[in-house]
């Protein structure tokens, strides 16, 4: 039985192929995504199929998205033959996106990267979760946070759009402030030209969540989850980012461009913070979809 696709929000409108199932890294502890799923990369011919399939049925394409987690992680002679296939079957496209984590990315050399943007890859969607070195061993991200700030400048040197997702909560009660501010940091050095922040909700069957149960990890209270996000922004210092916080794992969704709606978007948080509507000694009710 397929198991349940996955894409950025920023896809809804974009081809989605898949060319392997699951994620190689797979271990994070925050991530559901893929738990039940065993890695593989899809024979040559099958994506060839798949490709050869999707053309006849839409071949006035223009975007496509590579599924499922980190297509980046394929060899730089899979991706650039990959990406001419796709040139060669959708005569309109004009950008290929994928999830790419930071190992992936510094495994291609600039020059390597170079030639993936001459191939229209455009968008690689790379999960940061955190800048602090600690949050990040504890959640079991495959990299340090100097290796994805180090990735994320290599691709953007190179012409390729970052967009770069982050994890309010990460630290839990215990880490809270130092997980904003590492994070922000992380993001000011990088200076993606797309961030997202997500609200980390502890998902079953995950590690996250076994800790939560085990009391070693405590969720923010919806008042210090908006608190730790208006700590955020106000330390991010970034020169030309769209910023989005409109995932269902909110508590309000928010959007804006750096810099210029710094100001509105920390107004915004304020003002909640002070209509004593949020929940101070709980999470509040988890989302209805993730
Ligand atoms: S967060 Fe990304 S890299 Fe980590 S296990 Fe999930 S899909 Fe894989």
């Amino acid at each position: 039985m397929s198991h349940a696709l996955f894409r950025p929000p920023a896809e809804a409108y974009s081809l989605i192929l898949r060319i392997a199932d699951g994620c190689p890294w797979n271990r994070c502890g925050f991530c559901g995504m893929y738990k039940e799923v065993l890695y593989r990369l899809h024979p040559e011919a099958e994506i060839e199929q798949t490709i050869a399939k999707a053309a006849r049925m839409q071949p006035r394409t223009k975007r496509i998205f590579l599924a499922d987690g980190d297509v980046m992680a394929l060899s730089v002679e899979r991706l650039r033959a990959l990406l001419e296939t796709l040139n060669a079957r959708f005569p309109r496209l004009a950008r290929v996106n994928l999830y790419a984590n930071g190992h992936s990315i510094l495994r291609k050399s600039p020059e390597q990267l170079e030639a993936l943007r001459a191939l229209k890859l455009n968008t690689l969607y790379m999960g940061l979760e955190s800048g602090n070195e600690a949050v990040l061993r504890q959640a079991q991200k495959r990299e340090t946070a100097e290796e994805m700030i180090a990735a994320g400048k290599r691709a953007q040197a190179a012409g390729l759009k970052m967009s770069v997702m982050v994890l309010t909560g990460l630290g839990g009660q215990s880490a809270s402030t130092e997980h904003a501010v590492a994070t922000a940091e992380a993001l000011n050095r990088m200076q993606p030209k797309l961030l997202s922040a997500l609200r980390v909700i502890p998902i079953p069957g995950t590690a996250l969540y076994q800790a939560e149960q085990a009391g070693a990890f405590r969720q923010l209270t919806e008042v210090q989850a908006v608190e730790e996000l208006k700590a955020l922004i106000e330390k991010l210092e970034l020169e030309s980012t769209v910023f989005r916080a409109n995932h269902s794992s909110n508590i309000l969704p928010l959007e804006g461009r750096f810099p210029k709606d710094k100001s509105q978007l920390l107004e915004t948080l304020a003002a909640l913070l002070a209509s004593g509507r949020l929940d101070a000694s709980s999470p509040g009710p988890p989302p209805l979809s993730l």
